[in-house]
């Protein structure tokens, strides 16, 4: 160590002529890396290979990235951008071309003409430049990337002023102002002018040499983008003047970065979709629906794919499956209700019935439950409308009402197997629902969903059926009420500034108080302040006391105050324990527990 101390004094008065490595190896070390033998080996290969030396020396991992390139930065006498104060300039993608954007990972810094020339300017261009030049603020990460300074110098005239900022925030703003896929994009518009494109607009642009390997590259871009994002869905809607592209994550739209003119495509990303779904690709009139088996990470995606004709063309939505895991820990449960859940799964017989709006993760619990249960020794027979996700060994059937084969007459077939766990995607009848009674009292274990706001509130859904409030009694052992909230992004939420008073008339326990935090928003969570989504419930089971009441024909408030007195806690209440846990933020407990069934449906 003590011979780089002395390298590194000696390095004061840096110059290029010293040689690079010297000198990233001097800054690095000043940045206090963590192997300099390492760095020194890698700056060698780099050399070998022609690679970038300052990346080389990222790549090694001992350093800081933002400190070892703010370093740099300083020593050479360049302006430093923190990551947050990153502004690309505006319209870029109109003025700087998308192959030196992206393929050098370089940007236009929003801004500014330059301050006339003074003498005794640091910036070492100075003598340079004329009154009547522009000077171009370009972004850079590696200073000393000559085939990025050939390229620019190439496309603009002026002079240009560098400054720096991370690796990882350049790529990030280059995608953002670029849109994902731009550069393949770009390839395919290359050597084509503007009138034609508008023009031939109906007509497929692709018909040049290879097109559909870049089509197919430029769809592959995006799906890869979705997945990595997390997305569950992927909307490709052409708007007339426009194709929006948007991603549904944690349950919200995002609009993806697209490039611009991506209109021009549209009829051959709509067609290259179809491909892969195997869709009748001539067929624009009616609506298809197709899947797409991928892989991604080494784990099978099963794509569903829906096309739907509208005024300005096909609609394509696409659902990405078999991206999650049914574990419990994804639920994200409390503990104590988790172990309810165990209980009530381990019992051999009996129906269980998860209830909620559409989109509040009762498919995800029922295939968890399933999944838990997804034993060699266990019959598991799913009766869905559609499908939603496989689980291998679990023997699943799509209804098909045009064939007649609807939930009853399913549910009838199934049961003459002998499953031993039966899951019915919905009971929307009362057929369904005797059937599924009749199966749970003569040793099957049920599992199904009702459309209903609380968990109570299903109890009084099958009676008003026309079930009879003793086979309801004897045959249900719980209802569980769920929703979804989006859990607080943890590397930028922070406490919340909503007054206890405000909080207290929204129901909020004041004991609760010390750990409520509210969102913020950084990059990691594409500024929503959210990241993932965690699962509230409430579990109402059917007590003695309850089915005392049952035959009685008491009203639902009074089975609310019943289930309450047998120790259910009701929705919001668990909602306002991940609160208190600095989980969530109490604006997603109150949005998605507000007692309208409508607002949820959305
Ligand atoms: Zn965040």
């Amino acid at each position: 160590m003590d011979s780089v101390s002395a390298e590194i004094q000696s390095m004061s008065e840096p110059s290029l002529a010293g040689g690079l490595p010297e000198l990233l190896l001097a800054v690095a070390g000043r940045v206090g890396c963590s192997d300099l033998e390492e760095v020194k080996a890698a700056l060698t290969r780099a050399a070998f290979s022609q690679q970038s030396q300052v990346g080389a020396v990222i790549s090694t991992g001992t350093v800081p990235e933002n400190d070892f390139l703010h370093a740099l930065a300083d020593e050479l006498g360049i302006q430093w951008r923190e990551e947050e104060e990153v502004r690309p300039a505006e319209n870029v993608r109109a003025t700087f071309p998308a192959r030196l954007a992206l393929g050098f990972q370089i940007l236009p810094e929003q801004g500014t003409e330059d301050p006339p020339v003074e003498t005794g300017d640091t910036d070492g261009n100075a003598e340079s430049r004329t009154p009547a030049e522009t000077t171009l603020p370009l972004l850079v990460w590696d200073p000393f990337d000559l085939a990025a300074w050939q390229a620019v110098m190439h496309h603009h005239p002026g002079t240009v002023r560098v400054v720096m900022t991370t690796r990882r925030r350049l790529t990030e703003a280059v995608k953002s102002s670029y849109g994902v896929g731009a550069e393949t994009f770009e390839e395919l518009l290359e050597g084509r002018d503007e009138e034609t494109l508008v023009e031939k607009e109906e007509v497929n642009v692709l018909d040049g040499e290879d097109p559909e390997a870049s089509v197919m590259k430029f769809v592959n871009q995006i799906l890869r983008e979705g997945l990595q994002q997390g997305a569950t869905d992927i909307h490709f809607e052409p708007l007339g003047h426009d194709l929006r592209i948007r991603y549904r994550i944690d349950g919200v739209l995002h609009e993806a970065p697209v490039p611009p003119r991506i209109r021009v495509l549209q009829d051959s990303v709509t067609s290259r979709l179809k491909i892969m779904a195997s869709l009748d690709i001539a067929e624009r009139r009616l609506p298809q629906d197709g899947r797409i088996a991928l892989e991604h990470k080494g784990r099978p995606i099963d794509v569903r794919v829906a096309t739907i004709p509208c005024v300005h063309g096909e609609n394509v939505s696409l659902r990405l499956l078999g991206a999650e895991q049914f574990d419990f820990k994804r639920l994200g449960l409390e503990p104590g209700l988790e172990r309810i859940i165990r209980g009530l799964i381990a019992i051999p017989n009996g129906i269980v019935l998860v209830t909620g709006p559409t989109g509040c993760g009762k498919s995800t619990s029922l295939y968890t439950f399933l999944s838990a249960l997804n034993v060699k020794e266990r019959r598991i027979v799913t009766i869905e409308d559609p499908v939603e996700h496989k689980i291998d060994g679990v023997i699943q059937i799509a209804v098909k009402p045009e064939i007649d084969l609807t939930f009853a007459n399913a549910l009838r077939s199934i049961l003459r197997g002998d499953p031993n766990v039966v899951m019915i995607g919905e009971m929307r009848d009362r057929e369904t629902v005797e059937i599924a009674i009749r199966a749970a009292q003569t040793g099957h274990l049920v599992f199904s969903t009702l459309h209903t706001n609380d968990a109570v509130g299903g109890i009084t859904r099958l009676i008003d059926m026309g079930v009879e409030p003793f086979l309801v009694g004897s045959s249900v052992r719980a209802f569980l009420a769920q929703r979804l909230v989006r859990k607080l992004c943890p590397k930028c939420s922070k406490p919340t500034t909503v007054s206890p008073e405000e909080l207290q008339r929204e129901g909020f326990p004041m004991e609760l108080l010390g750990g409520v935090r509210q969102p913020g928003g950084c990059q990691s969570c594409r500024q929503t302040g959210y990241a993932g989504r965690l699962a509230i419930m409430e579990i109402c089971l059917m007590t003695p006391a309850l089915q005392g009441l049952l035959q009685k024909r008491a009203t639902g408030n009074e089975l609310s105050e019943q289930a309450v007195r047998d120790g259910m806690i009701p929705l919001r209440n668990d909602g306002w324990r991940k609160v208190a846990m600095g989980l969530t933020s109490v604006e997603e407990v109150l949005r998605v527990t507000a007692s309208d069934l409508a607002v949820l449906d959305e």
